[in-house]
């Protein structure tokens, strides 16, 4: 498939026909990444290696009759629901040269890789395990209910309702605060505007930083504390 010139859009558009291809409930639900790739991939080998690099998330190779996917042991099961997310889609969107190939977190890793290629795995992983139909609305009521003072709440019970870390959570909050801005602006989910992140700062938009309102929050309620 030609994902060259996929924008944030199109990319959401196609992750959500994948999504409701293979997952068999009309409503989301949050999704176990590997359980999924053993439903849908057939003559798939899901290992997990103690790799001696810790920047290696996981290593990917479809060949023409059989799929391996290797996952780093050393990260933790949350990190690697996101990792198997990403290397699966590589799997279904990507061409056989980028299907086989190490992938990694760190963006000055050791590792050669293609920016966009690693920002559509990315990006469409956050998309397939937390829709931003499902994102936002559950966010800004968290939000307000925790405000001023439980913001690792707010982030520690999105990541476990996600069944993803702490660290993929904040990231994502980073990813649509142009689009939660839009919503709380009384836009609806589907007239939405999707920008990326570079997009929105090349076009010199203007969000609400959330994170940074949380963590001011939260210095709020330490100081009220002591
Ligand atoms: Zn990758």
């Amino acid at each position: 498939m030609n994902t060259k010139y996929w924008n944030k859009a199109t990319l959401y558009r196609y992750v959500d026909a994948l999504r409701k291809g293979i997952c068999n409930s009309p409503n989301f639900s949050p999704v176990d990444s590997q359980k999924l790739a053993k439903r849908c991939i057939k003559n798939l080998t899901i290992e997990k290696i103690p790799f001696l690099n810790s920047d290696i998330c996981g290593i990917l190779y479809k060949g023409n009759h059989t799929t391996s996917i290797a996952l780093n042991a050393k990260r933790s099961p949350e990190m690697q629901n996101f990792d198997c997310m990403h290397e699966l889609i590589h799997y279904f969107f990507h061409d056989i040269e980028y299907c086989q190939r190490i992938c990694s977190d760190k963006t000055e890793a050791t590792i050669c890789q293609d920016a966009y290629i690693e920002w559509q795995a990315n990006e469409g992983a956050a998309q397939f395990l937390m829709p931003y139909q499902d994102f936002i609305p559950r966010f800004l009521p968290l939000i307000a209910q925790s405000f001023p003072c439980t913001s690792f709440q707010t982030v520690d019970d999105l990541a476990q309702f996600y069944r993803v870390t702490p660290a993929v959570i904040e990231v994502r909050i980073n990813q649509l605060s142009y689009e939660i801005d839009q919503y709380r602006q009384g836009q609806s989910l589907e007239q939405i505007q999707l920008l990326s992140k570079k997009k929105r700062e090349q076009q010199g938009i203007k969000v609400t930083p959330y994170l940074a309102l949380l963590d001011f929050a939260l210095d709020s309620f330490f100081e009220s504390v002591v």
